[in-house]
């Protein structure tokens, strides 16, 4: 534990960093899998590396820090943990999902759980009156992501967390755009926060991991059981990566947000440019929502170009920047959500919610501006039909 209330404190000195044994400033790799008992029933706190890990552990009680939870849980990825968290459900239960949910989400929901009975609906989290009224008896949770992908809508997480208690729905919230350094989503009544720290936790583009923290003593010992039940732990090595990570987000992030800015302004004044999606502009419908609940408006910018740009060129024309799935690295990238991250949702649904085919998302990287700058005014200018 850190004593300090501020998160960039935190971030380093959060949960467990020092090597009580040793005194080394890191938490050392516990690279194994079991531990000696010194007799029957008499274990160091340790029994089996999928039941508990040190250096698991210290990951688990930094991210519980900086979420202000209870408990805190690591997984081998961010399905991972969502999958887990989802495990609290019961056959012939119902979620609700934001429209904008990430692909992975709903493709679980839907080809996995539907297994089991689980159900899912897909709800209208950005208008809290509309949302109310698809609160059926058998929902039992909602999930929802904000900014969502790759839209970047903007739900109000307090507005939702009051609707769904008042029929007391578990209130899930992915934070992976906005990390704990942007936005507190159990500050603002969310029961659950789930993580792919593969993205700007981990922040390297270097490991794939998840991480879920809970705001109760209850669901902590029940998402403690389903985890060691299921078996979808880190390891000890990404455990160690991500707590490197860790450290240095909140410099990164001001980079990245700083970038973000400037590339928003950059695109929303480009005359090949018909739609910008960014939160943290002014002109952007879940501005003041946003502003209310997150620090700013994080890294994340969709975009789309005019009928006479053409997006494959787009891509194939850009040098800096990578053609890529994730996002949260250092180094900038882009995808195509129709193809790529939002594919496992039909072409039917995907056009409902608005993920059109021209659509492009950036995650803006922490390299210098101008050069970003450049290499998106290049490939736009290469990809003008003529
Ligand atoms: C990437 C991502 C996930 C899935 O995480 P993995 O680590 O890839 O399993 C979940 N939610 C959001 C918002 C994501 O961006």
């Amino acid at each position: 534990m850190s004593n300090s209330k501020y998160t960039e404190t935190k971030l380093i000195h959060g949960g467990i960093s020092i090597d009580e044994r040793t005194g080394a400033v890191n938490v050392p790799i516990y690279q194994t899998s079991t531990y000696k008992q010194d007799g029957l029933g008499k274990m160091r706190g340790y029994e089996y590396s999928r039941t508990g890990n040190p250096t698991r552990e210290a990951l688990e009680a930094l991210i519980a820090e900086l979420e202000g939870g209870v408990a805190g849980f690591a997984f081998g990825s961010g399905m991972a943990a969502i999958t887990a968290v989802l495990s609290l459900l019961h056959s012939g239960d119902r979620v609700l999902i934001s429209s904008n949910v990430y692909g992975g989400t709903f493709r679980v929901l839907d080809k996995v759980f539907d297994h089991f009975n689980i159900n899912y609906t897909i709800a209208d989290t950005t208008h809290p009156d509309v949302y109310e009224t698809q609160i059926t008896d058998d929902v039992k949770a909602v999930v929802i992501e904000s900014p969502a992908n790759p839209l970047m809508s903007v739900t109000d997480i307090k507005a939702i967390a009051e609707v769904s208690h008042k029929h007391g729905l578990l209130v899930i919230v992915d934070n992976t755009f906005m990390t704990p350094y942007l936005q507190k989503p159990l500050e603002l009544g969310a029961d659950i926060v789930v993580h792919s720290a593969t993205k700007y936790l981990g922040g390297h583009s270097d490991v794939v991991s998840g991480l879920a923290v809970v705001n109760s003593k209850e669901l902590a010992e029940k998402i403690a059981f389903i985890q060691n039940s299921t078996g979808g732990v880190l390891g000890p090595f990404d455990s160690f990566l991500l707590i490197r990570g860790i450290k240095t987000l909140a410099v990164r992030m001001d980079r990245h947000v700083e970038n973000a800015e400037k590339a928003a302004e950059f695109l929303t004044a480009h005359k090949a440019v018909k739609n910008v999606y960014y939160p943290g502009l002014k002109s952007d419908s879940g501005y003041e929502t946003n502003r209310r609940q997150a620090k700013n408006g994080g890294a994340m910018i969709s975009f789309e170009l005019h009928e006479n740009y053409d997006i494959r060129k787009f891509f194939e024309s850009l040098e800096l920047i990578s053609l890529a799935e994730s996002l949260g690295g250092v180094e900038s990238l882009v995808c195509h959500p129709a193809t790529m991250t939002h594919a496992s949702i039909p072409a039917d649904i995907r056009k409902k919610v608005g993920i059109t085919d021209g659509l492009i998302r950036l995650s803006v990287g922490i390299e210098n501006i101008n050069d970003i700058l450049a290499d998106l005014e290049q490939a736009i200018n290469a990809a003008e039909i003529k």
